[in-house]
């Protein structure tokens, strides 16, 4: 019974930050790494629901530290936190992202709306993988993860703001990939299509949660299969885990197909 269990828990011993682990793809990656034994540590901005996770989840298994990610002195704080608390750092996952405006058009955009979703999106990324790498490097391993997009493969949808921070994710991934080979550490990216999260529900103002599958069914091609948050956190379980030790500089679609399509 030990044995199965220490068999199913593809994480165990494992330290892992997760950025925006407060809600949506974050939270429920959260959760799936803590069951597979993981020691998780989640940076957000959203205070209450990341402490309220950990009070469902158990304070052994995973804490919440504020932490803005366009901020590197806050990035570089729970990065020394998460290896204070647990002696090491495993996974560093990049995963709080914004979308910013929907509609803008880029003749009536602004460099401050633009910058705003580059800042999180990617200089928040950035600032991750960089301090995550410093205490990798030494410890000659260590996985790094990002959330990119469906829009890292093509311009569907969301903003051009919002589709070129996640190429730009998609490029940071490839280049660490290279870089950082050599020290033992993979570094990948992950790449869904919509999934029914607060992000969504916000952005398009739908809150229904049928009515939002429906609204993401329109462009998808396995048109009989809804693609769920815990089929994005089941790819960063494999990706995060040992399964995937001779994978890095991968973006992993998550989309039945989709960028394929287009
Ligand atoms: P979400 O809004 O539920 O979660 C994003 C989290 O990031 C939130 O908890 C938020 O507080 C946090 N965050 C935002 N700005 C931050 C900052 N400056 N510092 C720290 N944390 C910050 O949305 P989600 O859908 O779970 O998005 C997670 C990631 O997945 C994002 O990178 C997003 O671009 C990407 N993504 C989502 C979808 C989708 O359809 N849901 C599709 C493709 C990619």
């Amino acid at each position: 019974m030990s044995t199965y269990s220490s068999m199913t828990k593809r994480l165990d011993g494992k330290v892992a930050l997760i950025t925006g682990g407060s809600s949506g793809l974050g939270e429920i990656t959260a959760r799936v790494f803590v069951k597979h034994g993981a020691k998780v540590v989640i940076a957000d901005v959203q205070d209450e629901l990341g402490h309220s996770l950990c009070q469902e989840l158990g304070t052994d298994y995973i804490s919440y530290v504020h932490c803005d990610v366009t901020c590197e002195t806050d990035v570089e704080k729970v990065v020394e936190l998460a290896v204070s608390k647990h002696g090491k750092l495993d996974i560093m996952f990049n995963n709080a992202g914004i979308m910013g405006d929907l509609e803008t058009r880029v003749t009536e955009s602004s460099s401050e709306k633009f910058k705003r979703v580059f800042d999180v999106n990617v200089l928040g990324a950035f600032h991750g993988a960089k301090h995550a790498a410093r205490v990798m490097v030494p410890a000659k391993k260590g996985c790094i993860l990002f959330t990119a997009s469906v829009a890292s493969k093509i311009c569907y949808g969301s903003s051009h703001a919002y589709k070129t921070s996640k190429h730009a994710v998609a490029g940071l991934t490839k280049s660490l990939a290279v870089e950082l080979g050599e020290h033992g550490i993979r570094v990948n990216c992950i790449s869904p299509h919509g999934i029914f999260t607060p992000m969504v529900q916000k952005t398009f103002g739908v809150f229904d949660k049928k009515k939002g599958e429906e609204m993401i069914a329109v462009s998808t091609v396995l048109k009989e299969t809804i693609l769920e948050p815990e089929d994005f956190a089941n790819a960063a379980l494999y990706l995060a885990s040992d399964e995937a030790k001779y994978v890095s500089g991968v973006n992993l679609a998550i989309d039945g197909g989709y960028s394929l399509s287009n």
